[in-house]
């Protein structure tokens, strides 16, 4: 069993952090986390309108937010409600029978870089556990899961779903620029579709390979710039009127999250990377065995035409040869 106390410090210090009945201590500064449920909340704002605001757009407040709310609503009624159905270890033995091959053949980087014996008994960070299905798909190949999300529902259901697929580990609602675990205390660090949505993307990157163990290997996957999506996405902004860097950021964050709108409003904030700044990016770690790939529909992703386009058999075919040049996720890995 992974104790979380043996991973975890004060993100605030960097102190080391103690149990204190319903909350996590720090011993250096003094800081008090709470526990809810059994998930540490270590991001929280300092009142609860703070933890509810939708007003103030941009900032880390209404970005949480945002994507809490957008959660809160998926797992109640929305794309990942099906979840809750999966309550023992047979019903998501199940699933996995049927999801694994799916993501296998679609190239999906939980199978392809991250998954199977590999991570068996290793100590496997997700940053971003969001649905939580693939915290649950870890668990059941044996990793020792922690799942960290920025939105507390997420971490919340993450950890119900990893219980009931019967996986080891734990979750806590944290912030990916400030993570609140031990340096060189992880063996895999993965995160897929996420570290796009952080301001201070390179801070993320500074905390993920802190807390990766020397040989420990990150598997990051973010939108990808050259991708037919994201440069539909860019014409389209043009084509309204979006030239200044702001406009632009703010159509981005809006136009590739159509399906996340959250209390009326849009996602905040959306980058893409291409291959080259990523290798920038962690250049100065001086990794090893770097690999990027493309994934992804190329096509099937283009906004409002891509879905109709896709039920063209030669398109389909189409997608599939471009996947690897314009496909819209970079999967990046590298060891440290
Ligand atoms: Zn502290």
């Amino acid at each position: 069993m992974l104790d979380m106390m043996s991973v975890l410090m004060c993100p605030q210090c960097r102190g080391t952090v103690a149990r204190e009945g319903d909350s996590i201590r720090c011993r250096s500064c003094g800081a008090s986390y709470p526990v809810l449920g059994d998930v540490p909340q270590f991001d929280l704002p300092k009142t609860e309108a703070a933890l509810n605001t939708t007003d103030v757009g941009g900032d880390r407040d209404h970005r949480r937010t945002f994507w809490d709310h957008g959660w809160e609503a998926r797992f109640q009624s929305g794309d990942h409600a099906f979840l809750n159905n999966l309550k023992s270890r047979a019903d998501w033995d199940a699933y996995f029978e049927r999801e694994i091959p799916h993501l296998r053949s679609e190239g999906h980087v939980s199978v392809i870089e991250a998954g199977g014996p590999a991570i068996r008994d290793k100590i496997v960070l997700d940053i971003g556990c969001g649905a939580g299905a693939v915290g649950a798909m870890f668990g059941h190949s044996g990793a020792r899961y922690i799942g960290i999300d920025h939105s507390r529902h997420a971490a919340m259901y993450t950890l119900r779903h990893l219980r009931a697929a019967g996986g080891d580990g734990f979750t806590a609602q944290g912030n990916a620029e400030t993570l609140p675990l031990l340096d060189n205390s992880i063996d895999v660090v993965y995160s897929n579709g996420v570290l796009h949505h952080t301001p201070n993307f390179r801070t993320a990157m500074d905390e993920a390979y802190r807390v990766l163990k020397p040989g420990g290997r990150a598997i990051i996957a973010l939108y990808a710039k050259n991708s037919i999506q994201f440069g539909v996405i860019r014409l389209l902004g043009f084509l309204r009127g979006k030239f200044s860097r702001r406009d632009q950021d703010a159509w981005m964050g809006e136009a590739s999250e159509g399906a996340w709108r959250t209390q009326g409003r849009m996602n905040p904030w959306t980058e893409t990377f291409s291959a080259e700044q990523l290798r920038e990016v962690v250049r100065k770690y001086g990794v090893r065995d770097l690999v990027l790939r493309k994934n992804g529909h190329p096509i099937m992703h283009i906004p409002r035409v891509g879905p109709g386009l896709m039920r063209s058999s030669l398109v389909r075919r189409i997608d599939r040869l471009l996947e690897p040049t314009l496909g819209d996720m970079l999967v990046m890995s590298f060891t440290k």
